[in-house]
């Protein structure tokens, strides 16, 4: 058959040379993928059953990727969604239905706690928030009703170790699914499933795209029950992400090991050296004696990472505090963390029931700038702060 030049230009016949290799995992885009015949057209998410039946399920990049972060974590397979929060959301809507009890720690990063308390319980599921210390006392929370128990360790801003050994132990045999946010451990510092996890999360937006530059998550598991339930929620709720965002997160994967260990040790330097400040009242970093479940961290973690937090004498103000931030010159201010740049984020009021609140606090991510810039960017800032509070 000729064709004219429109259907040419649509309708190419492939023209580069075949046996191209290189390093590096192509970028596959795709929302339409072909069938090689009509009987074989299908929809379905399993791979298993047929590799590729639409982009949304996934193109030969988000396989790669997705089949990477199930092998670091020690998973059967991952589910890439398009943000950590995305998959937060994935992991309560495939476990949780109206009327279920679901508890999650009551210093859980910040937009969980807002789904718990705000969309979660609007679909009528009962959502308890639990002290991240409470190891295997979770025990005597536990109903009939309880289906899913969130971890996350250390927690959010307050940096909380909890023991999912002793939680998964007092869980054992009811048939409720344990989940970690294993963000802060980048998948390979602490290990979720061989303490206890049956679904472990990342936000990918922080060490495995490593730059600033991505949002992306994963949910990881290994078992057939749990594969089931996730993958058809995901596949309902339609959460795709791009080739082009999964190619940067492979990036990002070939300098995890180097970027963790130098941001492991400029980090704890700077929190010790925080920590023999008068300024500072509290450090908060799992990796020192004295934070929250530090014996827990030696126990089950096998490093630190970039992100800690500091609590300021309370003989400083709000004020003070926010002019600390704002003297800081290397640190920049802004959400996220685990990326090359440093970051200082205040913290004046936390939503905390538990005992575990902490009020004029600093949260600070530890970037790949030199460590003695940071720490001399440090004294700088805490010292104009010391002058502000003695004007003021
Ligand atoms: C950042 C973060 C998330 C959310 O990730 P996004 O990609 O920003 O949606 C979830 N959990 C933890 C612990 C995080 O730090």
């Amino acid at each position: 058959m000729t064709r004219s030049w429109q259907s040419k230009l649509v309708s190419a016949r492939p023209k580069a040379p075949k046996g191209f290799r290189s390093l590096v995992t192509p970028v596959h885009r795709a929302s339409t993928t072909l069938f090689e015949n009509a009987a074989a057209v299908r929809d379905t998410w399993r791979h298993a059953d047929a590799a590729y039946t639409y982009g949304l399920y996934g193109t030969p990049t988000t396989l790669e990727l997705a089949a990477r972060i199930a092998e670091l974590e020690g998973g059967d397979h991952t589910f890439l969604v398009p943000g950590g929060q995305a998959a937060l959301a994935l992991v309560n809507l495939a476990f949780a239905r109206p009327g279920d009890h679901i508890l999650i720690p009551d210093a859980i990063y910040g937009p969980h706690r807002q789904m718990g308390e705000n969309l979660l319980r609007e679909f009528g599921i009962d959502v308890e928030f639990y002290d991240p210390l409470i190891g295997e006392d979770i025990a005597a929370l536990l109903r009939s009703t309880t289906r899913l128990i969130w971890c996350e360790s250390p927690c959010s801003v307050t940096m909380e170790v909890q023991d999912l050994p002793g939680i998964a132990r007092a869980a054992a045999g009811r048939g409720i699914t344990i989940a970690i946010d294993n963000t802060y451990a980048a998948g390979v510092l602490f290990d979720g499933f061989a303490h206890g996890a049956n679904v472990c999360v990342q936000a990918l937006t922080k060490y495995i795209g490593g730059h600033s530059d991505l949002l992306m998550g994963s949910v990881t598991v290994k078992d057939a029950m749990r594969y089931e339930r996730i993958g058809s929620v995901h596949q309902l709720l339609g959460m795709a992400v791009s080739p082009d965002d999964c190619s940067l997160a492979l990036r990002g994967l070939q300098t995890l090991a180097v970027r963790l260990e130098r941001l492991e040790k400029s980090c704890l330097e700077t929190a010790k050296w925080l920590a023999t400040r008068p300024e500072i009242a509290t450090v908060l970093h799992p990796a020192l004696p004295g934070s929250p479940g530090h014996e827990i961290w030696r126990r089950d973690f096998k490093g630190s990472a970039s992100v800690f937090s500091v609590v300021f004498h309370e003989r400083f103000s709000d004020e003070d505090v926010l002019a600390f931030v704002d003297a800081l010159q290397l640190f920049e201010t802004g959400y996220s963390w685990g990326g090359t740049t440093s970051l200082a984020v205040p913290y004046l009021s936390l939503t905390r029931t538990a005992a575990h609140n902490q009020q004029k606090l600093v949260r600070i991510n530890v970037g790949l700038e030199a460590t003695q810039d940071l720490r001399a960017d440090l004294e700088q800032a805490l010292g104009s702060m010391a002058e502000r509070a003695l004007e003021t």
